[in-house]
């Protein structure tokens, strides 16, 4: 071939017919079955529902979901409703400038977050898938580095709690679910059965700063590596108090959302949990990740309860983080896709371009 010849060809396979053919962008919200009944401060349920967002241009079919965050008032239906009403503004889209579009989405569109990681997620897919590489690849990471996962052992009755530790067998560490005013009881239940390390979430639970102190401080004693949004995410100046009077690092979740947000909690926290759900997708999370690293703060890549679709797009990132809790999957019943896997604990990334996801 001519170097002239060899200078004309696209960059990358498939890139010429990557914006044609048909289109088309199919959102619907997907009914998951959880194995136990979930109960955490925030809610109890037996089911969730996700949304999910096909996307198929120039003979590339793509994928990715949002679970909706009922603290943040979002539902699987009104992001399906919001996604059918950007559909002819996607179509006439160039997918290729995932990041133009999605910055303009954003800007114009102050909710749906869970939407905008379907939507986000999805668009990563499609367009890694074209570039034949696996989204990791795509962001310069090695799949080796991906951490261990925890596996979540949601609030119960202590013989459940029980039950439930006995069932995570093949996990070497679990997160707990307190909050409620069953947390001693909990945490000797899992300890009953098992001695592995433990990580502690108390989903905003705890009201009062020196009730936090005790407990903690009791934890410390639990063989627990951190807690996690002990208080109300808008308590900040509580966290001081407590950090003076505990070991343990303190992660933050419910306060912590976006970008913007990080600076602030490095006043307050030792870390932050990112979920790909609350920030709007993969390359929000990203962004989450850096901007965490770069103000010194523990990164932790966390989800909603979901099929392998969207814990998939969020272990894309884990080699980045030191710790992850992507185990949304492993709760439901009736997962309709393959991805993600989990070997000892550790996540094992699919090789696959794309996110790497099959359906089943
Ligand atoms: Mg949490």
């Amino acid at each position: 071939m001519r170097r002239r010849d060899l200078l004309a060809m696209p960059l990358v396979a498939g890139s010429a017919s990557a914006a044609a053919g048909p289109i088309a962008v199919d959102p619907k919200s997907v009914r998951l079955k959880l194995k136990h009944t979930w109960t955490t401060t925030m809610s109890s349920s037996d089911y969730r529902d996700t949304l999910h967002l096909t996307l198929h241009r120039g003979g590339v079919s793509a994928f990715g979901e949002g679970a909706p965050i009922v603290r943040y008032e979002e539902t699987a239906a009104e992001g399906v409703e919001w996604l059918k009403s950007l559909t002819p503004e996607l179509e006439k889209a160039d997918w290729r400038q995932f990041s133009k579009l999605l910055g303009q989405i954003f800007e114009r569109h102050p909710k749906h977050w869970a939407a905008k990681s379907a939507l986000a997620n999805a668009l990563m897919d499609w367009n890694t898938k074209n570039f034949g590489v696996p989204v990791y690849q795509y962001f310069g990471l090695d799949p080796k580095d991906a951490p261990l996962t925890t596996f979540s052992i949601g609030i119960d009755t202590p013989e459940v709690t029980r039950q439930k530790t006995k069932e995570a067998d093949a996990y070497p560490v679990l997160k707990v679910k307190v909050g409620l005013d069953t947390d001693e009881a909990t945490i000797e239940a899992v300890r009953s059965v098992t001695r592995k390390p433990l990580r502690v979430d108390a989903n905003e639970g705890w009201k009062d700063k020196d009730e936090v102190v005790r407990k903690i401080n009791w934890l410390e004693k639990q063989g627990v590596e951190f807690i996690e949004q002990p208080m109300p995410a808008h308590m900040l100046e509580d966290m001081n108090y407590i950090r003076k009077r505990v070991h343990m690092p303190i992660i933050a979740d419910e306060a912590c959302l976006h970008p913007q947000d990080i600076p602030k909690l490095a006043n307050y926290f030792d870390g932050v949990n990112i979920k790909l759900d609350k920030c709007g997708g993969i390359l929000e999370a990203y962004r989450m990740i850096q901007i965490a690293k770069s103000l010194g703060l523990k990164t932790m890549l966390g989800c909603m309860i979901s099929s392998s679709a969207a814990v998939t797009a969020a272990a894309q990132l884990s080699p980045m983080v030191d710790y992850a809790d992507l185990d949304g999957n492993l709760l439901i019943s009736n997962d309709p896709f393959q991805g993600v896997t989990v070997v000892k604990g550790k996540l094992v990334l699919p090789s696959g371009p794309g996110l790497g996801l099959r359906k089943i």
